[in-house]
Order: structure tokens, then C-alpha cells, then sequence
């Protein structure tokens, strides 16, 4: 018999993105969350950023002022208008300081340091560059010929211009066996780097790469200098299929216990977010998402529905749901599943209570909630 459960009793509002996705990326990585390529937004950026301004006015009047507010910029940070997101999130946001470089146009050395300087001078101490494994196998998966070098280069250049690096490493089934050259060839470059090796999300272009999600048997032989790296606590726990499912059973799974409101505008919604007060903005999303999981089973249930009792692939307790979610929406086309979060549109996101970011904004990780849950 299906039943609900109260994972879903929401308790604590933690803030609200406002995302444009209007400065086109070039690359076509094959994870990426935000499926970069397949529609660009031709809202006036004023028009995002005037709804963002409006949720400050609202958060002051209503006296919030943990409740952060983010302008998101996507689906590269190549764009006009970065100095004022920049800006804007330091004011009001949660910002960790850091710019995305991955996707940003070709630019020669001189016009690289020009853009980090830039940065710099609106306050970015930290540019994040993700690599996907060794050149042929990373040029391939970012869809551009030479993205490797120019991350490469990229890095070297921000670190002569005295920023700081958060370099993830995708942890792929194909490139596992790369990453100890991989960490070789990071290591020579000077400054100050932070790195994390972990797997893709499940949403976006990430959701059919499911052969090449890691497992456990698959790390075991990795080197220990590779080992000590590979995050699969931060910012979400991963754990073999397996147990998860077991974990479900037994009730060891926690409550969803934080919203975070995610409002990507669009030519088809921006009319409506303009005449709707935050309030309203805030009870519609809440009305879809409730709507969303009324129709859908409990976690428990769609873990005995689709859950692999020996799995061994790694996930995120949210990857498992999204999927198992997917799942269950194919299976009943009747159930409008418009706004579930895995496609990164206007959605809410659930986190459980032990992932905990105050007013300061900063997760242990290094990133914000928004960074945390919405860059590519
Ligand atoms: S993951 Fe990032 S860099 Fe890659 S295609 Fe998507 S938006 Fe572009």
C-alpha cells in the first residue's frame, strides 16, 4: 500500500534564486545539469534582476534577513552583467566568491588576466574550475577540442593573478583510472587550490550517463593520494545503491526539513513573476511542489518500486529520489511533473536538516547553498 510520509514537512526557508540563463556557454559538457545549448532565455536581464531586487524589499519588510537572495547567471559566467551579479550576491546573496570558468569563450593570455583582474576587482578571491579526467578524454566530454589546455592555462593565469582555486574533478567509471596523472598534472600548477573529486548529479544531460556512474568496487584501487580526495560526504552523501535502499527501509533516512526556491525566468513566466508579490511567488511554488509529491508515492515505497537491492553504483540520497521519481512520472503520464527539481527550472529544493548553512552562507564545502545545488 502506498503511503506518505513526512518527508517533505517543511520548516525552515533558506533563501531563493533568482536564475538567467541567457549568456550562451561553449562548451556541451555531457553531465551538465542546466543541458546547456538547448535554450537560451531572451528576458532582459533588468527584468531578473529587478524580481531579485523585489525579494530583498520583501525580505527586509518582512524581517528575514537569514533568508538569502541570489541572482544566478548562466549558463556561462561570460557575460556583461557579472560585475552586478557579483555584486548583488555578495550584498544579499550567499556567495562564497568564487566564478565558474568552465564554458567561458577562448581568450588569449592577455585578455585572461584581463577577466580575472576584473573578477578580482569586483571582489572574486576564488575562480572554480571542474576538469572531467586527461585531455582526450575531457575535451571530449566538454564537447570543446582544446577545453582541457584552456582550463589548464585558465588555472595558471588566475593563480599568477593571485586567486585562489576550487577545482573539482568529475569522478567518472572511464576516468577513475586517470586521476592519479590527472592530480599529477593539477599539482604542478603554483597557488592556492582546494579539490574535490566527486560524481555528477542525476539531472540535465547527467541523467543518461547512468553506465558511467562510479561504484564502490571501483575505487578500491585507486591510490591513496586519490582515495583521500574523493568527496562522498560534501555537500551530499553518496552510498551504493545497495544502502540506500536498505536505509529507506529502516527508516534511517532524514526528514526534508529546508526549502531552497529556485525561479529560473523565461519568456513564458517572467509576465507572471512581475505581478505576483514574493508571497504569492513563494505559495505558488509551494502549491506545485505539494501537489508533486501528493501524487507521488513515499520515498519508501518508490525505493521498493525501483530500488536496486544490490546495487553498487554511488548516489546521493536526492539522485536515487529524482530517479526514482523519473521513474515513476514515465509510468504515469497523467501526473503533471513540471515542477520537480531535477530539471533545474522553477522548482523547490529540499535539503535535509544535517545540511545546515546559517546566515554566514558558507557550507564546509567552500560553496553556497546556490553554488552548492545549481552550478553546472
Ligand atoms: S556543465 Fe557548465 S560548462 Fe559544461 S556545458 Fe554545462 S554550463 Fe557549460
Amino acid at each position: 500500500m502506498m503511503t506518505k510520509d513526512d518527508r517533505y514537512i517543511g520548516t525552515r526557508d533558506l533563501g531563493i534564486l533568482i536564475q538567467w540563463l541567457g549568456s550562451p556557454c561553449h562548451c556541451r559538457c555531457c553531465h551538465c545539469s542546466l543541458d546547456s545549448g538547448s535554450r537560451v532565455t531572451m528576458v532582459a536581464f533588468e527584468r531578473a534582476r529587478a524580481l531579485a531586487d523585489k525579494f530583498v524589499h520583501w525580505r527586509r519588510a518582512h524581517g528575514m534577513p537569514c533568508f538569502s537572495v541570489d541572482l544566478g547567471l548562466g549558463y556561462s559566467y561570460d557575460s556583461p552583467h557579472l560585475a552586478e551579479s557579483i555584486a548583488f550576491n555578495r550584498q544579499y546573496g550567499g556567495t562564497s566568491g568564487v566564478a565558474f570558468v568552465n564554458g567561458i569563450k577562448s581568450r588569449c593570455v592577455n585578455e585572461l588576466k584581463e577577466h580575472f583582474l576584473s573578477l578580482m576587482r569586483h571582489g572574486v578571491t576564488t575562480v572554480g574550475v571542474t576538469f572531467y579526467g586527461l585531455r582526450d578524454f575531457h575535451n571530449k566530454w566538454s564537447g570543446r577540442n582544446d577545453d582541457f589546455d584552456y582550463m589548464l592555462l585558465a588555472s595558471r593565469i588566475a593563480a599568477e593573478c593571485g586567486l585562489g582555486r576550487q577545482e573539482s574533478v568529475l569522478l567518472s567509471r572511464q576516468s577513475a583510472s586517470d586521476l592519479a596523472a590527472l592530480m599529477q598534472t593539477l599539482d604542478d600548477i603554483p597557488g592556492r587550490a582546494v579539490r574535490s573529486i566527486f560524481p555528477w548529479d542525476y539531472r540535465g544531460r547527467g541523467k543518461a550517463l547512468e553506465s558511467e556512474r562510479i561504484t564502490l568496487p571501483d575505487l578500491a584501487d585507486l591510490p591513496e593520494s586519490v582515495k583521500h580526495l574523493i568527496s562522498l560526504d560534501r555537500p551530499q552523501k553518496y552510498r551504493p545503491e545497495a544502502e540506500w535502499v536498505e536505509r529507506i527501509a529502516a527508516g534511517l533516512t532524514s526528514q526534508r526539513q529546508q526549502r531552497y526556491y529556485v525561479v529560473t525566468v523565461w519568456e513564458d513566466n517572467i509576465d507572471e513573476l512581475e505581478a505576483l508579490d514574493c508571497s504569492g511567488i513563494l505559495q505558488e511554488m509551494r502549491d506545485a511542489d505539494e501537489r508533486l509529491y501528493q501524487a507521488i508515492p513515499s520515498l519508501q515505497c518508490l525505493a521498493e518500486l525501483y530500488g536496486h537491492r544490490r546495487g553498487l553504483r554511488l548516489y546521493s540520497l536526492r539522485d536515487l529520489e529524482w530517479k526514482w521519481i523519473d521513474y515513476y512520472l514515465k509510468a504515469h503520464p497523467e501526473i503533471d511533473g513540471t515542477g520537480r527539481f531535477d530539471d533545474l527550472g522553477t522548482a523547490i529544493l529540499w535539503r535535509p536538516s544535517e545540511i545546515d548553512q546559517t546566515c554566514t552562507g558558507l557550507a564546509e564545502s567552500g560553496q553556497t547553498v546556490a553554488e552548492a545545488d545549481t552550478s553546472c
